[in-house]
């Protein structure tokens, strides 16, 4: 099984992908996460992306479609992938096709959440992960149990992305609208697309894609 989950920024794409990896054992390509590990340690690829990331704006599409196609070479052929932040543009999407023929697959679905556009401001601004596992938080929408307390590992340390203030996730908004939800139409000439409500609660929605994918 290979998804696209596809909506705009705070949408729930990181979130509903961790249920996904907990309970279907299949594996997240975050675009976005890949880039952050590069910015991190410094590669070059990170050293390019990370003022471009910083002002919201997209990656290059061979940058990231290089990304996706390495991480998917060392994919056993079992694993089911959920592609989340990626694809992008209309060039993304092609360079996906070409990518999963390569790799004798094929996509099955696209999921897409469908947010308030109200609504992610506040989801992106609230948003915080752990330090150590990455297990994703929000200030008000989704608390650990315990205070300070990661509920997955423990740590008390938690970070919040550079990028997730409001003056940035206006331009990442603006990026999705003019560059990604054209992409939407192609696939839905191909049946393959789904629509869920992104705004009921993280359990229920996590109960709509596995209704999809069941
Ligand atoms: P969000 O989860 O809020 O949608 P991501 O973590 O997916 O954000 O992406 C963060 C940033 O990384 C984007 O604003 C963009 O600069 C870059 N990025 C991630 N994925 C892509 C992609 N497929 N194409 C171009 N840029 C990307
Ligand atoms: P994306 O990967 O699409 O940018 P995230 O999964 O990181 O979105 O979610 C953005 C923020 O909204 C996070 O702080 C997360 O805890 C919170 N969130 C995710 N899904 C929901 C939901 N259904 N209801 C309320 N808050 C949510
Ligand atoms: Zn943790």
């Amino acid at each position: 099984m290979n998804i696209i989950l596809l909506g705009p920024p705070g949408a729930g794409k990181g979130t509903q992908s961790a249920g996904l990896v907990e309970r279907h054992g299949m594996r997240q390509l975050s675009t976005g996460d890949m880039l952050r590990a590069a910015v991190k340690a410094e590669t070059p690829v990170g050293l390019e992306a990370k003022a471009v990331m910083d002002r919201g704006e997209l990656v290059s599409d061979a940058i990231v479609s290089a990304l996706i196609d390495d991480n998917l070479a060392a994919m056993d052929a079992q694993t089911g992938a959920i592609f989340d932040g990626y694809p992008r543009t209309a060039a993304q999407a092609d360079d996906l096709d070409r990518i999963l023929a390569r790799h004798g697959r094929s996509l099955d679905h696209v999921i897409e959440l469908e947010v308030d556009v109200d609504a992610l401001v506040e989801r992106i601004t609230g948003r915080f992960s752990c330090a150590n596992c990455g297990a994703l938080y929000h200030d008000t929408a989704n608390p650990p149990a315990k205070p300070g307390v990661c509920d997955t590992c423990g740590s008390t340390e938690f970070k919040r992305r550079p990028d997730d203030n409001e003056e940035t996730v206006r331009t990442r908004m603006e990026e999705y609208r003019a560059k990604t939800a054209p992409i939407l139409p192609g696939y839905e000439a191909r049946g393959i697309v789904t629509r869920v409500d992104g705004m009921a609660s993280i359990d229920d929605v996590a109960g709509a894609i596995d209704a999809i994918l069941a």
